[in-house]
Parts: C-alpha cells; structure tokens; sequence
C-alpha cells in the first residue's frame, strides 16, 4: 500500500459531477452539508444502548445503513458483505483505497436521481434524528501536531515575545503523542479538568478546576492501512493512507497546561477530553479540494527530501473552511443564536497531511488504521482568523465580547462550542463537515 501516488486534484470522476443530483431531495438544497458528492462514512445505532453499531453513510437528512445493502453491494465488490456489516470502520479502512472508491462510486449510484437501484436502498434509510451517532472507529493512536505556523507564532509570542516560532518549527512537523480513551463524538458533555496550577505571583501550586479552560480548532486525519514497524512511509506513498478527515476540537486547561508541560510537553491540561465530529469526509471527496502547500516565505528552507515531493507540493494541502460557534448558557436560555468567533482555512496550515504522515512514520513507527492526526490549532492572519480563546483574548489578558451582556476570557460551565467546516471551490457543489459540539459541565468533585 506504500507505492501509491500523490493523487492529484485532477483526478476527478463522475462522483465529484456538479450537475449529478439524488433522489433524496435534502441532499440537493443549496448548502447542504452531505449532497451527493460527498458520501461520508460514520457509525451510528438507533433504539438506546441496546441498539447495534452499524456503518451509516450520510447524504441529505438521511444515513443509508450499509449493513442493510451489504449483500447488495457484494455482487459487485467481493468482501462487501464482511466489511460493510462490521460495528467500526476499521474493517473497511483496512481495505485498498481502491476498494474504498469502489464502494462511493456504488453507493452514490444508488443515490443518484433515476437510479433503478432506489428501492435498494429506500428501506435502509434512517433519518438522521433518529439516529445517535457513536465514534466511527476508536483510534489506537491520537497525536496532536502543530502544524498552523500562524497558530505557532501568536502562541509563541504571548511567551517569548522576541522570538515566537522555535528554530526547529520551519523543519521538523512538531508534535505528541495524545490520550485515545477520551476522544468522543460531537455531543458528549465535557468535563471541566480538576489539576495543579500555578498562576504567576503565587509561590507554591494549588489543586482545583481548571480556570483557563479553552477549545482548538483543528482538522482531524484518520489513516488506514497497517504497516510494519520499522518501514517508513515514504512522503509519495502516504496519501494512500489518508482515508478521511473530521473536525475535532482538542480541548486545553491553559493554567494545568502551563505549570505541566515543561520539559516533557502537554499532559492532563489534554488529556480529559477531545471532541470529534461523526462523520468521516473521505480523501476522495475531497479531491476537488485539494490546494497546493502552503507557500512558505522568502529565506524559510527547504523541506527535507523525506518531506518533500512536488506533487505534494502542487496539491497535497486541503482547503477546508473551519469555523468556530459559541454560545453561552445565558444565550441558550435566552434562545439566542450561537455567535461565529473565528474562521480559518487548512490551507495555511504549514504542513501538509502527506509531510505529517512521513514525518511521524520516519523513525520506523507503524501505522494502524483508525490513528487519529489532530492538525494542531488553525489559525489565520487576522483578529477573526484565530482558533483558541488563547490567541482571542491574550492568554486571557484581554477578554472578548461575544454579543450584548456576554464576555469571556476562557470557557464558563454551560458554554457550548461548535465546529463547523466546509469545502467550497467554483465550479463544484460544496461539501460540509456536520458539527463537532461540546458543553462544558463542572468538573468531578474531588
Ligand atoms: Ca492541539
């Protein structure tokens, strides 16, 4: 699996066709987050904690149950029957990606307008309020990169205003290793972290909620394909194991964060919880959003040769359009509407998900299908560009009104945080992410 190409931006088939429609008529309104063209895959159950997991693909307002057309779908792709029916995603991600292909071009024939195979699929229609979503597959692995040079340097300058981006930032895609257990899907309540601080002026740490909590708002990657320790992925190779992408909201106590991390790095102020959205967008959606990488400045180096590759150079970034949704549990209250507070693209992201994948597999580290990839933190030049309350507010120096009667430095209990993302680019129907929520709720009592 580690001889595939670069895919090109180019390579585009019928399933990324603007003029193709469903027969599902809430797929084909305007600004719809899962039209035709985008076909995410999820995992999803109905009727409570009794209800089996079963992989569900999006499109309008419903999730067709592939477990349901399965059988169906074996007459043309052999394994179908096996992988489809499975309770996670990790069966299929362990599939070729070209079996991965094979299974959206089925599927979005069975949903295009006029196909004889409707009534295929009309029973296995679930609509999607019927229906709880559940993490798409539980990662084996979660690392959190850095990858926003943006992000990097209005961090770095709250610390070190002289010299905000470390010397290794230009070379090496910084990072570490995560928590896995407490990554969970859009909706669940998030804890607010109990843990030792140490504010400035104080002489001795104390122990108790965090005060500073905040939100990052980042592209997750989930890979596929195993490979064995000891084999690099080679940068060429590595977009054959990307097999979508999601929003996730890596949540940061910034008080435990800061007396915590030094020398090791980030530790409980991550590890009590990350929010991901549910459904997985797959690498072949995204194609016509494929951008070039990141042009770095004047004077910056080069990559080195392990991650650099001019196809991944030409077409190897993505552009998503993520935005970041808060609303206070006053305003909910008041039933008023959420307030967008920043808005930024993966497309000034630093590091492109190839490099990120070489990088990490450089030193002979394996991959296992599930891994999750946060991008780091994606931030853009401007005050409406920025993804944490860190940035917004100057680690909490200057707090920020949200709307009439409501500020904030960092996160209150009750507070809600939204993701959203979206593909746009002329010429083609644009795609959405859905949401990736959290409230946050008292921490536990210790
Ligand atoms: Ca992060």
């Amino acid at each position: 699996m580690t001889g595939g190409e670069v895919l090109g931006s180019n390579q585009l088939d019928e399933t990324h066709d603007p003029s193709r429609r469903s027969w599902i008529a809430s797929a084909n309104v305007s600004g719809a987050d899962f039209p035709i063209q985008n076909l995410p895959l999820g995992v999803f159950r109905q009727g409570g904690r009794l209800g089996e997991p079963r992989i569900g693909v999006a499109v309008g307002d419903f999730i067709l149950d592939l477990r349901g057309i399965a059988a169906r779908i074996e007459e043309e792709i052999e394994g179908a029957s096996q992988f489809l029916a499975a309770p996670s995603l990790i069966p299929l991600m362990n599939q070729e990606p070209r079996v991965w292909s094979a299974v959206r071009k089925l599927i979005f024939r069975f949903l295009e307008a006029g196909s004889p195979s409707r009534h295929v699929c009309e029973p296995h229609l679930v609509p999607m309020r019927a229906a709880e979503m559940l993490m798409p597959v539980r990662p084996g692995g979660f690392i959190d990169f850095f990858a926003s040079i943006q992000h990097a340097t209005n961090a770095g300058r709250l610390f070190r205003p002289a010299s905000p981006l470390l010397p290794n930032y230009k070379y090496v895609p910084i990072g570490y290793n995560g928590r896995t257990s407490t990554i969970r899907c859009s909706g669940a309540e998030i804890f607010r972290p109990n843990g030792q601080r140490k504010p400035a002026g104080q002489d001795q740490p104390d122990f108790g909620p965090s005060s500073q909590l905040d939100f990052e708002m980042e592209l997750g990657i989930f890979l596929s394909g195993h490979t064995q320790i000891g084999q690099p992925v080679p940068i060429a190779g590595a977009w054959s194991h990307i097999f979508g992408f999601c929003l996730l909201n890596d949540w940061s106590a910034r008080d435990i964060q800061a007396w915590e991390y030094q020398p090791l790095g980030p530790f409980l102020g991550k590890t009590f919880a990350t929010s991901i959205s549910p459904w997985i967008i797959t690498a072949d959606a995204l194609r016509p959003f494929r951008v070039p990488a990141f042009a770095r400045a004047a004077g910056d180096p080069t990559p080195l040769p392990y991650l650099f590759n001019a196809a991944d150079q030409d077409a190897g970034s993505v552009d998503v359009k993520i935005e970041v949704w808060f609303r206070s549990e006053s305003m909910s209250a008041d039933s008023r509407p959420s307030r967008r507070i920043g808005a930024a693209s993966t497309r000034e992201l630093y590091w492109t998900p190839a490099q990120l994948i070489a990088h990490q597999t450089s030193n002979g580290c394996n991959i296992e299908a599930g891994d999750l990839y946060g991008s780091g933190t994606v931030s853009g030049e401007t005050e409406h560009s920025l993804g944490s309350f860190l940035e917004i507010t100057f680690a909490g120096k200057k707090p920020v009104a949200i709307c009439d009667g409501v500020t904030r430095t960092f996160l209150e209990d009750g507070d809600e945080v939204t993701l959203k993302g979206r593909c746009r680019r002329s010429g083609f129907v644009s795609i959405g992410f859905g949401n990736c929520s959290g409230v946050i709720v008292p921490g536990p009592s210790m």
